[in-house]
């Protein structure tokens, strides 16, 4: 039996409830979904867009002068980079490269996808861009969702392995297997929201803040000089948060088997997939949330430590060149921190720091 997707709804309608933060923030909330603040000072110039773009919703806001421009340009990069790397739309170069096989792609689509292969590499292929036929015959890009059988996930699988890709950074070739066909979007957002935080800076703006699908990116300090408050969901109830954390110039990512799923049987189904298997990961962690300065890695990442499991995740941590800090929320519900969050995440739940 079928079961529809609850979880994906509730995402939305929390979406939704930050977006009326916004637009009104008479932030009365608790502390909760408070990234955005109630920045007091009346004589605040701010600006705040809501669009609904890859797939979700998403908020951008700036405060300071300059911030009308700032978020005008924000919504233009937004529409921009989910055109360019659609799976589905036509026009995009990513549908097209899907299609053709070969093709000389913008800098844009270079930069993630030399990211993209660099984090294949440091994860041993737990992440890799090459998992969209899967995603595909799962229904995640449709909605029609169905288990595949064990004999169409091996024929999938026998496509999956991005170290096949031919990629010449210089001039932006890249060339796939006959068969073969990629899906950017574990890091889309974060590139996205890295972008805007350019976007901002260029327009001198004073702080602001993004929301793209929950995913969060802060510029700068809140304008009262005190840190943005980014609350993590409780993968088990996403009307819950399992902390919050203070941050000033950074993005905290989220990846979590709750975001998109659907129930068969009585199994839950998931959208990260493990490359190995062609099933959704099943690493034992429920979310992995990425603090960090750079939108893109931290995106890339998120998905990538989800996939690897605690263990994995904790080796990278202390012995990649990434300068990222993590949050971990296991399947039992247990919560762990790196420990450069010891000063900035707070939780009314028991924790373990990691060192
Ligand atoms: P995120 O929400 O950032 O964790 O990204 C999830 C999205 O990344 C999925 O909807 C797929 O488009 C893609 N994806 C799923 N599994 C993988 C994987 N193992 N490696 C790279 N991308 C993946
Ligand atoms: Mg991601």
């Amino acid at each position: 039996m079928k079961k529809s997707i609850v979880k994906r709804i509730a995402i939305i309608v929390t979406g939704l409830s930050v977006c009326c933060c916004l637009n009104g923030c008479n932030n009365n909330n608790n502390g909760i979904n408070n990234a955005f603040g109630n920045n007091s000072n009346d004589e605040t110039e701010s600006a705040s867009r809501d669009v609904f773009a890859m797939d979700t919703y998403m908020t951008v806001t700036a405060y300071g002068k300059g911030c009308e421009t700032a978020v005008d340009e924000a919504i233009d990069e937004i529409n921009r980079i989910d055109e360019l790397l659609s799976v589905s739309n036509e026009d995009s170069e990513v549908y097209i490269l899907n299609e053709s096989g070969s093709e000389i792609v913008s800098d844009d689509t270079k930069k993630l996808i030399e990211a993209s292969l660099d984090l294949y590499e440091k994860s041993a292929g737990a992440y890799d861009i090459t998992i969209y036929p899967l995603m595909v015959k799962w229904g995640f890009t449709t909605g029609s969702y169905k288990v595949p059988s064990k004999d169409e996930l091996s024929t999938l699988l026998k496509n999956v392995d991005a170290g096949k890709i031919e990629f010449d950074k210089e001039s932006g070739f890249v060339s796939l297997p006959n068969g073969m066909q990629i899906d950017l979007g574990a890091i889309a957002k974060g590139y996205t929201s890295q972008r805007i935080m350019q976007i901002y800076e260029n327009n001198g703006i004073d702080c602001g803040l993004v929301s793209l699908g929950g995913n969060i990116q802060a510029y700068g300090k809140k304008y009262d000089d005190s840190l943005w408050k980014i609350a993590i969901e409780n993968p088990k109830d996403t009307a819950d948060y399992i902390g919050v954390i203070q941050v000033e110039d950074k993005a905290v990512i989220t990846s979590g088997g709750y975001e998109r799923f659907f129930e068969e049987d009585g199994e839950v189904y998931h959208h990260i997939i493990d490359p190995k298997t062609g099933y959704p990961a099943k690493s034992g962690l429920s979310s992995v949330t990425i603090v960090s300065d750079d939108g893109m890695y931290a995106d890339g990442l998120s998905t990538t430590l989800f996939v690897m499991g605690k263990e994995e995740a904790v080796k990278l941590w202390k012995q990649s060149e990434y300068d990222f800090e993590m949050v971990l929320v296991t399947d039992e519900g247990d919560i762990y921190i790196t420990d450069g969050l010891k000063d900035s995440f707070s939780s009314e739940y028991e924790y373990e720091v990691i060192e």
